[in-house]
């Protein structure tokens, strides 16, 4: 019988990019369900200092709440320039949560006169995975490139239109779904935690 394992997302984009992964190094045996799939339990705010401690906090209620293995992600953009910064503020830099253009626009705004050779940043997604027993493996992806001068295209969301990922021809927003997968901070970090979910299948 398969077992099941929370996503702590109610992002369905996370649950197929996580089924895709699973897929392709051939881990059978698990059936990923997502947030709607579980009874409702009270989900804390993210008042983690680090992505790791948000997604271990998201991972636990998870696992605390239904008694299932949970899969929890907490990610951002960390721009050289700033420090680190926005870092776990990225989705509210701006002051509101989720407002992409005023986040872009804000940073943007920031980096006016960084030159070009100091406009380095990377995008990390740190997931972890919290057993029933507490037992927790934490992993890290980053994807490294630079901050544009001017937003392009229009795929992707949050900063993508900004990212210019190393070794690319454009923004983040200009590669298909199926090209950011494969190489996107998420899609590193969610590969790394293939051994200890095959473990449990
Ligand atoms: P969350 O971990 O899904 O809450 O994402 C936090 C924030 O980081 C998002 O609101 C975006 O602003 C930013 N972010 C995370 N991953 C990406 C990405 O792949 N592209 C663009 N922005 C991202």
């Amino acid at each position: 019988m398969a077992v099941r394992v929370l996503v702590a997302s109610r992002n369905a984009k996370k649950l197929k990019e996580l089924r895709r992964i699973l897929d392709e190094a051939g881990v059978a045996g698990i059936d990923l369900v997502g947030l709607a799939d579980v009874p409702p339990y009270e989900e804390a705010p993210e008042t983690g200092a680090t992505f790791e401690e948000n997604a271990i906090a998201k991972a636990r209620d998870g696992a605390v709440a239904t008694g299932l293995p949970c899969v929890a992600d907490d990610s951002g953009i960390e721009v050289d320039a700033l420090n680190g910064m926005p870092g776990v503020l990225s989705a509210r830099w701006s002051g509101r949560h989720g407002d992409d253009a005023a986040n872009n626009a804000l940073l943007l705004g920031q980096l006016g006169d960084v030159p070009d050779e100091r406009r380095g940043a990377a995008f990390v997604s740190t997931c972890a995975l919290v057993l029933p027993d507490g037992t927790t493996t934490v992993v890290r992806g980053e994807w490294r490139g630079t901050i544009a001068r001017e937003p392009a295209g229009d795929g992707g969301f949050g900063y993508d239109p900004l990212f210019l990922p190393e070794g690319g021809t454009g923004s983040a927003a200009e590669l298909t779904p199926a090209e950011k997968d494969a190489v996107s901070h998420r899609g590193r970090a969610l590969t790394q935690l293939i051994p200890a979910l095959a473990a449990l299948a």
